[in-house]
């Protein structure tokens, strides 16, 4: 099968064609039509399956087809280097779709905050962010997501492992209720299904 299959928009499908991305993967099979369809999704995959895409391709098309210009999502991830390579990813697929991120991410210098705050400034379809820098700017006001349509967790596990949960629970406080979750995690232990319950609903689960 090919990713044909999705109807992507085609600005998106010319983005894929331009990565050199030819098939889905299993994960990415399973994640997109749930994703497109707007269900609650919890997803077991390890890096490297393609978990990424999985979940970046549909929400690109969600938001090339509703046109929405305020933020529409937000993806959460537990270091930096993710938050970068995520941002990094939607980037390459977007190229001709005029939809823009930014990633939010701590540790950096004042220079780096500084450059984050423009950037926020400027406004972005998607969000990229670590839990602990995304806290500091909602408590600052700097942020706001009153129109987010989508919330995507990503290595849940390790945001749990690196003590983030009641940060997560923080910052669900600060989105709309009627939005779509999507959460991810390499492994599915009992502590991730009851974190799952408090913040999605209803959701499908798929595993790879
Ligand atoms: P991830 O599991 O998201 O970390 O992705 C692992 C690597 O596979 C990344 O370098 C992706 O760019 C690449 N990748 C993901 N999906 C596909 C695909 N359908 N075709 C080719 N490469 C892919």
């Amino acid at each position: 099968m090919t990713f044909d299959k999705f109807n992507f928009v085609d600005t998106l499908q010319e983005g894929l064609d331009a990565m050199g991305f030819d098939k889905p993967t299993p994960i990415q099979q399973e994640a997109i039509p749930a994703i497109m369809d707007g269900k609650d999704l919890i997803a077991t995959a390890q890096t490297g399956t393609g978990k990424t895409a999985a979940f970046i391709l549909p929400i690109l098309h969600k938001i090339a087809k509703s046109g929405s210009s305020d933020i529409n999502t937000l993806i959460l991830a537990p270091t930096r280097e993710l938050a970068i390579q995520i941002d990094q990813q939607i980037q390459g697929f977007a190229y001709f779709l005029g939809i823009s991120s930014i990633a939010v991410y701590g540790g950096g210098d004042g220079i780096v905050w500084e450059q984050q705050k423009r950037a926020l400034e400027t406004g972005a379809e998607i969000v990229v962010a670590t839990p602990g820098r995304l806290i500091a700017l909602l408590a600052s006001g700097k942020i706001k997501f009153n129109n987010l349509q989508h919330l995507i967790l990503d290595e849940a596990d390790r945001m749990m492992d690196m003590g983030f949960s009641e940060d997560l629970l923080k910052i669900v406080t600060y989105l709309p209720k009627n939005r779509q979750t999507v959460l991810f995690s390499a492994t599915m232990p009992a502590k991730i299904r009851q974190f799952s319950s408090k913040i999605l609903t209803d959701p499908i689960s798929i595993s790879i």
